[in-house]
């Protein structure tokens, strides 16, 4: 398949992401222009960024490669090592490819996670500390869909629970919205929420990062107004989701960060 026909096909699927994309809002407390002590911490001094990713059976993460060679889960890797670009000595970045390097939890059964149900599974299923130095996160792909005070919100497939380095991801939103819940376009969408939820998780936008120019959706706190960016909250017509897509795929790079991203991750990294 070339890369225009599978651009088809993420187009004809997009608008899911839409509804799909996180709900950030609901779970993250935000302050004006913070500069948090954790994101610091992550672009000034953390000499290693590692992934502990761990799955509920039934809602294993995608792996294998792109069509055109490339790991899926470096689609995530290559959007960390850009973010992280501007350091001095860049943290190595352990970013796991395969179901053999992440953790099989078994199977829970529920339909819902709150916020304080994806914490009391991290507390039961974490494997450890990061060692000094590094910075560990944790994303738990899981059966059931994010409950918040609002109920049972079937669109949203992650979240980054706000102050911690906790991600979770709800494999049936995919698994039951998408056409070809195991194509090309399906694990497109997977890779490119993780790189939404941890640009949440690194403090994007506007959330422990300092915006080095104001681009703030301010009706969508944590999320920029540049419709090219991942942070953007994908809310507009087609047209801006068009202009997403194609970005990186005639350009061949997954880089899916926004210059004014990359600026404020420029500005705060030593
Ligand atoms: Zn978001």
């Amino acid at each position: 398949m070339n890369p225009r026909r599978f651009g088809y096909i993420l187009l004809a699927l997009f608008p899911m992401f839409v509804f799909m994309n996180c709900s950030s809002t609901k779970t993250e407390p935000r302050t004006s222009t913070n500069t948090s002590g954790e994101s610091l911490k992550y672009f000034q001094e953390t000499s290693v960024v590692e992934l502990e990713v761990h799955y509920e059976a039934g809602a294993e993460p995608f792996v294998g490669n792109t069509l055109q060679g490339r790991p899926y889960w470096g689609v995530l890797q290559e959007n960390l090592a850009a973010i992280f670009q501007y350091r001095s000595a860049p943290p190595t970045l352990n970013v796991p490819k395969t179901l053999a390097e992440m953790h099989d939890m078994g199977v829970f059964g529920r339909t819902e996670w709150t916020s304080a149900d994806i914490l009391a599974l991290h507390a039961y299923a974490k494997l450890g500390e990061p060692a000094g130095g590094a910075a560990r996160f944790y994303i738990y792909f899981v059966k059931g869909n994010y409950a918040d005070a609002g109920g049972k919100q079937t669109g949203v497939i992650g979240v980054s629970i706000g102050g911690t380095p906790v991600i979770a991801i709800f494999k049936e939103v995919i698994q039951t919205n998408v056409a070809n819940p195991n194509g090309p376009a399906a694990k497109f969408i997977e890779q490119s929420t993780l790189v939404h939820e941890m640009g949440h998780a690194l403090g994007f936008v506007d959330s422990g990062v300092p915006m080095a120019s104001n681009h703030l959706d301010a009706a969508h706190p944590g999320h920029t107004t540049n419709t090219n960016c991942v942070m953007y909250w994908l809310n507009e017509g087609v047209t801006d989701l068009q202009a997403f897509i194609q970005q990186f795929l005639v350009s061949n790079s997954v880089v899916m960060w926004g210059p004014e991203v990359l600026k404020d991750a420029q500005a705060l990294s030593r």
